[in-house]
């Protein structure tokens, strides 16, 4: 496992999708399992948890300690709203 994905703390998750979260704009938490060491996708948007659970192994995360990352999922105007501001990039007209 040379290529770890990257966590952050759950704090800082918190922060980063207060700036960019919008109607039309979901995220899934993710984490990495600290038994089996999979990746590990929540299936309940918009929401980030303190524990998570790895259905596949049944093991309980602690997330305060290892961290998390997220995905980000957007629709509609909302996506290209979040396209505007990851790329700075002025509209058009
Ligand atoms: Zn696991």
């Amino acid at each position: 496992m040379s290529n770890k994905p990257k966590n952050i703390s759950l704090r800082a998750a918190e922060a980063q999708l207060l700036k960019i979260m919008r109607p039309g704009l979901h995220f899934y938490q993710k984490w990495t399992c600290a038994k089996c060491g999979e990746r590990v996708t929540g299936n309940t948007p918009d929401l980030l948890f303190e524990q998570g659970l790895h259905e596949d192994c049944g093991y309980i995360t602690d997330l305060r300690e290892t961290g998390c990352g997220y995905s980000v999922m957007a629709s509609g105007k909302a996506a290209f709203d979040y396209l505007d501001l990851i790329s700075t990039r002025k509209k058009h007209g």
